[in-house]
């Protein structure tokens, strides 16, 4: 039974690309943060870990995880299936952690969707132009052109998604990115006033999207 010591849900999505998983990252190194590890059917890139960073799966165990209803949500990413499992969620949560989750927007609807008893925070991260979020994959990708490519092209459809979120926050410099998203969880943990300027927001996506 959900109660007050519970912890709190906090997406982070984004564009492939504009730092949402270096930003977990972050926040999980703080007291009482977790990150929910997802299952993913993809290949891991060389600086990943597995069980760290993702369960690496084949599809047909991914299928049975669906099969058997342990995901709380799941999605078909980029040709590859991600999805994060209930229960060590739901164990997290009950222990008073608060659990961080990198997903996409498909996965952020489906927990939105299902109106869970745990407070629910959503973040929807942007690159500061889409020259440097071109750079960022071609760092992270080794130069592997396709999927940078694929990355790019799927940015416009990506993008969109930003309006069903509680708050868009631009990752320009990282630590001041990192700051704007820990104070704005403490201020919706806490009751307190909100430094977020939707309007300036909005001007920053309609030039993404230009
Ligand atoms: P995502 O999870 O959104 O796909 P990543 O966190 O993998 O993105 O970041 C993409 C690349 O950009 C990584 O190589 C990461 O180190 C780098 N990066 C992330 N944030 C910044 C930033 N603020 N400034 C410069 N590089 C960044
Ligand atoms: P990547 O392959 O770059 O690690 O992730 C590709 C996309 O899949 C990112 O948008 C990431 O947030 C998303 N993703 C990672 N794990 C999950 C998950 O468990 N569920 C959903 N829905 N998306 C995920």
């Amino acid at each position: 039974m959900p109660t007050n010591n519970d912890g709190v849900m906090i997406i982070l999505s984004s564009p492939s690309g504009a730092g949402k998983t270096t930003l977990v990252n972050l926040l999980s190194k703080l007291e009482n943060f977790e990150v929910s590890i997802s299952h993913t059917t993809r290949q891991p890139r060389t600086n990943e870990q597995p069980d760290k960073d993702y369960y690496f799966v084949t599809e047909e165990k991914f299928k049975r995880l669906i099969n058997n209803e342990e995901f709380l949500e799941y999605a078909k990413v980029f040709n590859n299936f991600y999805g994060s499992t209930r229960t060590p969620v739901i164990d997290k949560l009950n222990k008073g952690k608060n659990v961080l989750f990198d997903i996409d927007w498909q996965g952020a609807d489906q927990i939105k969707n299902k109106k869970l008893d745990y407070k629910l925070i959503t973040f929807f991260i942007l690159p500061p132009s889409k020259e440097i979020l071109f750079e960022r994959l071609s760092n992270r990708e080794m130069k592997d052109k396709l999927i940078v490519d694929e990355r790019m092209r799927q940015f416009s459809r990506d993008v969109l998604h930003w309006i069903n979120y509680d708050y868009v926050v631009i990752n320009d410099d990282l630590k001041k990115c990192y700051t704007r998203i820990l104070n704005l969880i403490k201020a919706e943990m806490n009751n307190g006033s909100k430094d977020y300027d939707p309007n300036y927001i909005r001007k920053h996506v309609e030039k993404l999207t230009f």
